[in-house]
């Protein structure tokens, strides 16, 4: 490992350990240093005092040669040199050199304080003898009166020399208490690191997926306490891992076992997962192939479209050959969105056979229902006025009988053939005859029923024509059916790519519960109200599923007792 976290401890250690000897060396050498000057300086004014009477004796009898040798002897015998210098700076006597050839002592640094304070130390260079010395001097006095000074002084030389054999000592106990707090350090960094380095080697197993750790920290620290935490969350995550991989596969036995198809996308449409049914639909695929490889539907890609803008989508698609209702969702913060494919053939194969019969059912129906209404004509003029009204019934029971089997064929052709040729269509005329055709009925009524026409030229579209009339006849009569009193507009606009027509009414509107209901096969809103207007609950279903085929829309407003208004939007191509 590049940075060891032993290394690390034991290297600030060793820095500080280093930092500190260096100090003390130098702090101590200093502190030392001058304790032995002071004790020197000490030493040298108890011999200058010392000598002071001798001396003084020697200067009242101005016998100086004598002094000088005094001095001479004495200076030897204890190895430092005694200078004696008048009150004016004349040197008396010297233990080293003739005082005669001596320079004026008056501005000594030693003396100027001696004659000042009464004592005078310097540390300096003496040019008399051309060495480092250290001076000391005191003051002698006559009755009060300096008359001369007494200057005892060492050679550097020799205290230096002193000094190294300190230092010598003092670097030796430095070192050695430095290396022995460098063990000490050694030994503190592995204690330290020892168990952080078991822990990171324990969290490596973790990492790769193994969480059988086993640390052995005996300590009452915080790093024992991590230690034991740490044991106790590996063991925790122990059972968590377990616990969601036991889900996880509970999860995806449930995916397998489902028998829609189900692919997880990335945003650029590669396979991410898929379950056993999409397998078994789609032959041999691979993860991190484009879905478009297996699914090459244009509905397909528009939903996957749609999708990625953030709606959930679903819808009928055909692969190969198969009708499938599919689903989109986006999952995961639109990084990844999942489809889901249900097989709908059985329930397209049973919606067929229940059309093919009503379509067939109502087929056979139509000739027996002529064939009744015919005799009930004949029968009409036979019978007495009694037998009439009961003839009446029948009559209006044959009648909604067949109104219910022609809308049940419209809305089977519609749903079968869909539109077999578009062609232009001239909405506007298909809208004014389909007013035309109501007008008196309207009026019949005590309605009035106007065409608004909002477009200068005729309004064409691509479509079926006849459908299209009988989706806004089915409107108009819905409209004169269900108002008593006021009137029924149909208008005609333009709007961004296509037209709009609304017929509206003020009639007797529908309740809001009702309004998304409308649209089912035989839904009515009020049944015998419905019944009596000769309703079959099938007129509003032809007018969606026509406006559908259409690629159009239609949307209803209403408002109880204030009437109804249906807008049907169609496309201009
Ligand atoms: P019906 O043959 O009964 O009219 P529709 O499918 O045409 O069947 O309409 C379904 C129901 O919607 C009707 O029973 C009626 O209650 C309601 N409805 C349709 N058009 C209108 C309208 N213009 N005003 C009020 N109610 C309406």
């Amino acid at each position: 490992m590049k940075d060891s976290i032993f290394l690390k401890i034991f290297l600030n250690f060793f820095i500080i350990i280093l930092l500190l000897a260096l100090f003390v060396f130098a702090f101590s050498f200093r502190v030392v240093k001058n304790h032995y000057i002071k004790t020197l300086v000490s030493d040298l004014k108890n011999l200058a005092i010392t000598l002071s009477p001798e001396v003084l004796s020697f200067v009242e009898k101005e016998r100086f040669k004598s002094l000088d040798d005094f001095v001479k002897r004495l200076g030897s015998e204890t190895d430092t040199r005694i200078t004696i210098v008048s009150v004016k700076g004349r040197v008396f006597a010297d233990s080293k050199k003739d005082p005669a050839l001596m320079e004026n002592h008056r501005n000594r640094p030693e003396i100027i304080d001696a004659l000042k304070n009464g004592f005078g130390y310097s540390i300096r260079f003496s040019k008399t003898v051309k060495k480092e010395m250290l001076y000391v001097a005191i003051p002698l006095k006559k009755s009060g009166k300096v008359i001369a000074f007494v200057r005892v002084s060492l050679f550097l030389r020799d205290i230096n020399r002193l000094l190294d054999k300190l230092k010598g000592r003092l670097l030796f106990i430095v070192v050695a208490i430095s290396l022995l707090a460098l063990i000490f350090a050694f030994l503190v960094s592995k204690n330290l690191s020892k168990p952080i380095v078991e822990l990171a080697k324990e969290t490596e197993k973790i990492a790769e997926g193994n969480f059988n750790v086993k640390i052995d920290i005996k300590r009452d620290d915080e790093i024992g306490l991590l230690g034991k935490n740490f044991v106790e969350m590996a063991e925790k995550l122990k059972v968590l891992f377990n616990d969601l991989k036991l889900k996880q596969q509970e999860l995806s036995n449930i995916i397998s076992s489902l028998s829609e198809a189900i692919v997880v996308l990335d945003i650029e449409d590669c396979i991410l997962f898929f379950n056993k049914a999409f397998r078994t639909f789609f032959g041999n695929v691979r993860k991190g192939d484009k879905i478009y490889q297996y699914i090459r539907s244009h509905t397909f890609l528009n939903l996957i479209d749609e999708a990625k803008k953030g709606s959930t989508t679903l819808k009928e698609i055909v692969i190969k050959g198969k009708p499938f209702l599919c689903s989109i969702a986006i999952v995961d913060e639109n990084r990844e969105y999942i489809v889901v494919l249900r097989d709908i053939s059985e329930f397209k194969n049973l919606e067929k056979i229940k059309k093919d019969f009503v379509s067939n059912a109502s087929h056979e129906l139509r000739t027996p229902l002529t064939a009744i209404k015919g005799y009930l004509e004949t029968l009409e003029d036979e019978v007495s006025e009694q037998g009439r009204t009961f003839l009446d019934i029948v009559r209006r029971n044959t009648d909604r009988l067949t109104n219910i089997v022609n809308d049940l064929l419209t809305l089977s052709g519609i749903e079968d053939r869909g539109i077999e040729e578009r062609v232009d269509v001239n909405l506007t005329s298909i809208l004014k005859n389909v007013v035309f055709l109501f007008k008196q009925r309207a009026e019949e009524k005590g309605l009035s029923l106007e065409f608004k026409n909002r477009i200068e030229s005729d309004a064409f579209i691509k479509g079926d024509p006849f459908k299209l009339e009988q989706a806004f006849i089915n409107l108009v009569d819905n409209a004169i059916k269900y108002t008593d009193k006021g009137k029924v507009d149909v208008l005609l606009e333009k709007v961004e790519r296509g037209f709009l027509v609304k017929v509206s009414d003020t009639g007797i509107g529908i309740p809001e519960k009702s309004i998304e209901r409308i649209f089912e096969r035989f839904y009515v809103v009020d049944k015998s109200r419905s019944k009596s207007m000769g309703g079959t609950g099938l007129g509003l279903s032809i007018v969606k599923h026509i406006v559908m085929l259409h690629n159009g829309d239609i949307k209803v407003n209403s408002k109880l007792q204030e009437g109804s208004s249906f807008s049907v939007f169609l496309p201009e191509k």
